[in-house]
Parts: structure tokens; sequence; C-alpha cells
């Protein structure tokens, strides 16, 4: 197929990259005239480690890599520039098993691009302007007024995106803000800084200050506490950064007079989350923050933008049947994003704490997750593991409108009984009963957290299975069987491993 990516970020390059990889033609278009070079720092794990290993550039990546003096860190320092609290990174990739890098966003981008430059058209400077969509196709016109057709149509253009805008309605309909803004930008490196990433916080406002691979510059990180402005201005960003920080402690003076002159070197956005109820709209799809920004306070958006890209083209990869494969692409992924959403609106009060007693405790919490025994809360707080080792639940390209296939392997979480709950009230829309089979290859059971999501689901779909049908080979899985009617199912059967065709024409049966 024909798919135009639009942007040429993080997770257009990279559903550029792996559409290739899976037999498609991508194009790419980027509003900016080249790469982008202004930038920020970012924590890469999880999923996007994942990704990158699977496309070879984790070797690329690792040359680039900040934080890698010794001693690195993130300390929280005093207005003294004294740490009170500091953790080392080499403590991070400890609990992240080794897959962790601090990358700038550039670097990451730049990498992408030399993984498809030689494979994929690029065009830099453009835009969509329009979007029509047919049964066949989608038209799009571009800002100089020529106007393509394409097979498929991805919005991967962030988190302000004009695919969602032109085809799924005004950014206020799918804007969350956490309470923030924040500004980045670059000055000269003069401060004798250590090699930690320093950070300084009164109530309600924080700067951190960073070395990249830039030697003779620090990138700076502005976070505080406002209410929503909305978009600000390139010329306004000055002024409203030093209003934000006046009077701020520690080198805050100094870096605000370090400021760079021309508002385009500041970056300055809210801090808001994408919430949609679908991402896609026929042949349109969005992926990264374009479909669902996490904010920074998740630390993922760049590793789950370029897990979503992985799998809207995985899925592209498995079928002909397009609908079926934007379908599962979003059950797989929109769980996972909505989970670490979540999780990033839980911890944002506390991110940068409104009151000096909130500051106090951040120093607590941040001295306790320097203690190993604690450390491993973070990788909690911020699921820091692959999804695609984690996910349980994979549908089975067989299924087919009211029948529904899944393999299941390893041990079932929150996030796979929503990818289920998608796949089936996609089904219901059409017709009233599903039959559902189920291949436990290796079911290593229900994770604890997952108990409650177990028996809602039962709840809600033990009358919408009408025929549950569970394929395995160990004993305990015909129990299990025998106790899914009526809790699960109105009917379920057994079936060996061996015999999975049998189950498949015992679900695929029409009458209900
Ligand atoms: C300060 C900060 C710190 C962060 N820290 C982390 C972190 O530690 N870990 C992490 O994983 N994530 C982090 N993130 C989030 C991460 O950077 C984003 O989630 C990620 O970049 C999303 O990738 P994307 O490709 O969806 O969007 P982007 O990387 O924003 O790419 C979108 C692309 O679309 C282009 N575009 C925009 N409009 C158009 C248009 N009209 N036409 C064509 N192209 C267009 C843009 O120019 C851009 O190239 C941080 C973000 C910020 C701001």
């Amino acid at each position: 197929m024909r798919i135009l990516i639009s942007g040429g970020g993080l997770a257009g390059l990279a559903t550029a990259y792996w559409l290739r990889q899976h037999g498609h033609e991508p194009v790419v278009i980027e509003r900016a005239p080249s790469l982008r070079r202004d930038g920020y720092g970012l924590d890469f794990f999880g999923t996007g480690y994942d990704v990158a290993e699977r496309m070879g550039i984790i070797d690329a990546l690792a040359e680039t890599q900040i934080f890698m003096k010794n001693g690195s860190g993130i300390a929280f320092v005093d207005k003294d520039g004294k740490p009170e609290a500091e953790l080392k990174i080499d403590a991070v990739r400890k609990v992240l098993g080794g897959k962790y890098m601090g990358l700038m966003h550039y670097n990451l981008e730049e990498v992408l691009y030399d993984a498809v430059k030689d494979d994929v058209e690029i065009r830099f400077g453009t835009s969509i302007t329009a979007v029509a969509q047919s049964l066949e196709s989608v038209t799009v016109t571009l800002e100089n007024g020529d106007t393509e057709i394409f097979d498929l149509l991805v919005g991967a253009d962030g988190i302000h995106s004009n695919v969602r805008g032109l085809v799924f309605g005004p950014e206020e309909k799918f804007a969350f803000y956490l309470g923030y803004y924040l500004a980045c930008y670059f000055v000269p490196n003069t401060y004798q800084l250590p090699a930690t990433w320093s950070n300084y916080t009164e109530p309600g406002r924080q700067i951190g200050a960073y070395s990249t691979d830039r030697e003779d510059q620090l990138a700076t990180l502005f976070l505080w506490q406002t209410k929503d402005e909305g978009y600000v201005p390139h010329d306004k960003r000055a002024d409203k950064i030093r209003a934000a920080f006046e009077g701020m402690g520690w080198l805050a003076p100094q870096i605000l007079d370090d400021m760079p002159d021309d508002g385009k070197d500041i970056l300055v956005d809210t801090v808001t989350q994408i919430r949609m109820d679908t991402w896609r709209n026929g042949r349109v799809v969005l992926v990264g923050d374009a479909a669902g920004c996490m904010t920074l306070i998740s630390g993922q958006g760049a590793s789950m933008a370029l897990g979503g890209a992985y799998v809207l083209a995985e899925e592209l990869g498995q079928t002909e049947d397009w609908q079926q494969a934007l379908a599962t692409y979003e059950h797989r992924v929109k769980p996972q994003i909505e989970l670490r959403q979540q999780k990033a609106h839980d911890f944002a009060k506390q991110f940068v704490p409104g009151s000096e007693l909130g500051v106090k405790a951040e120093m607590v919490v941040m001295k306790l997750v320097t203690y190993e025994a604690f450390s491993g809360l973070l990788k909690k707080q911020f699921v820091g593991d692959s999804f695609l080792q984690t996910a349980a639940i994979h549908r089975l390209p067989a299924s087919e409108g009211s029948v529904l296939g899944y393999r299941v392997v390893g041990k079932l979480q929150e996030t796979d009984y929503q990818t289920l709950a998608m796949g089936l009230d996609e089904a219901l829309r059409s017709t009233s009963t599903v039959n559902l089979l189920l291949q436990l290859d290796e079911l290593e059971g229900i994770k604890l957290g997952a108990l409650l999501a177990d028996w809602r689901f039962g709840r809600k779909y033990h009358e919408k299975v009408h025929r549950l049908a569970i394929v395995g080979s160990k004993r305990w899985e015909q129990w299990v069987t025998k106790l899914s009617s009526p809790f699960y199912a109105v009917e379920a059967r057994f079936f060996n491993a061996d015999d999975v065709e049998r189950a498949w024409h015992w679900v695929s049966e029409t009458e209900q």
C-alpha cells in the first residue's frame, strides 16, 4: 500500500521504517525545512529500547548518549547548588536491566532518519491543508495546492497534530491539561556544573540544567504551575518565562540572562495529554503524541511513539484487511498508552510540588528511591517494561466478524483485558453476541492487579460471549473451562491443542 505519513519526527520515521520492512510504500512529509536541531534530553527505555534493538540502531544511539560521564545522575539541589538527593544513572540502568539511555531528542530523530532515508521518500517543508476520503483511497491537498492520492494516511505530527485537527476535530476536544507549562533552551556551558542533571525546585516551579553532546552548551528545562493560557507565540516566550521565574534562587538569574534572543530558539508548551475515544477514522490513523500524548511526566513518549509505530506497521504487514489491521493496532496500543497516562496524571501533582512541605516531601521520596531496595518503585511508576514483551493477549488473524480468536502467552494484565474488551466491543457493534476462541499457549495466570479487571470482564461480557472455546494442553485448563460458564460465556468447551481446527469450527458455527 502507498501510505502517507504526516510528521517526520520519532513516530513518523519509525512508522516509515517498519512499513518499509513489511513491504509497504511509505512517503513522509515533514513541516520543518530540515531535521530539527532544537530539542531536549529524554530517558529512553522500555518499549522504545526494545523497538530500537529490533531496528539494529542501539549502537548508533549509544554513541550519542548523554549522562555518560562518571557519576552522572539526576540531582535535586538546594539554592546554593548543594545536592540534597541524587539518583545515579547507573542505578536507573540497573533497575531497567541495563536497557536505558539518556538521549537528546534530535539525536534519536537523526538516527531514525539515517535508518530510513535511503529507502523512503521524505519531503521537508510541507504540510497537509485538506483531507478527503472515499471507500477506495484518501486524497490530501498539500500547502502548494497539489493533491495526491494514497491508500492510507498516518498522522504522526505530534501533540498539536495537523491531521488530527483536519480529520478528528479541534485539539480542545482531546486536550487534558496537567497544570504545568514547560520551557527548554540552550545556554553557554559556563556554569561549572557537575556531570549530573541538576534540578532546583521552589513551590510550583523548577529549573533543571544538564550537559549534552554539545560541549559548549548546557540544556535547560523549566517547569511551572499555572493555568492553561494556550499557545505562547515566539515573541512572548522570553517574557513569559521571566515572569514565572522572577526572584528564583540557585542559578536562575544567570540562566534567565543567558536566554536566547530569538524566541524561535525557545521551546514553550503546555504539559497536556491527548485523550481520544478512537485513533481511527476510515483510512486515517494516528500514532505517537498525535494519538495519545502522555507528556514528559510519563517519561515514555518517545518510547511509546516507537512502540506504536512498530505495532501499526506490524499489523499492516500481517493482513490485507487494513481496517482490521488499524483496529488491532489500536486495541494493542491504546490500553498501554492509557495506563501510562493514568500514572502520569496521578504523579502530576507531585512532579513539581506546589508548597514548601511538598518540596521537602519530594526530597524524602527522592532520597528513598536512591536506595537500591526502593529503586524498583521507579520502574513500577514508569511501567518500565516493554509492552511488546509483556502483553499476554494476541489477536489471531483468522478472527472475523463475530468470531474472535486470541492466543494467550504469559501473565494476563489489566491492559490485556482492555485489549480483549476493545476487540469484543468492536465486533458487538454489528452483532448481538460473539464467539470467542482462546488458545492458551503458555498462560502463566493472572497478575494480582488484574483480578478486578477479570471479574469486571466476566460481568460485562458473560451473556455476550455465546460460545467460548478454550484450546490448551493442561489439565487445569480443562477445569478453567468448566468454571467459565456461566461466568465468562453462555457455553464453554475445552479442546486439546492438537484439535484447534475443531475448536475454530465450533465457534464458527452460525446458529447462536
Ligand atoms: C521537555 C520534554 C521532555 C521529554 N522527556 C521524555 C523522556 O524522558 N522520555 C520519553 O520517552 N519522552 C519524553 N518526552 C516526550 C517525547 O519527546 C514525545 O512523546 C515524542 O517526541 C513523541 O514523538 P512524535 O513523533 O509523536 O512527536 P514529535 O517528536 O513531536 O514529532 C512530530 C513531528 O511532526 C512534525 N509536524 C508537526 N506539524 C506538522 C504538519 N502540519 N505537517 C507535517 N509535519 C508536522 C513536527 O515538526 C515533528 O517533526 C519529552 C518531551 C518534552 C517536551
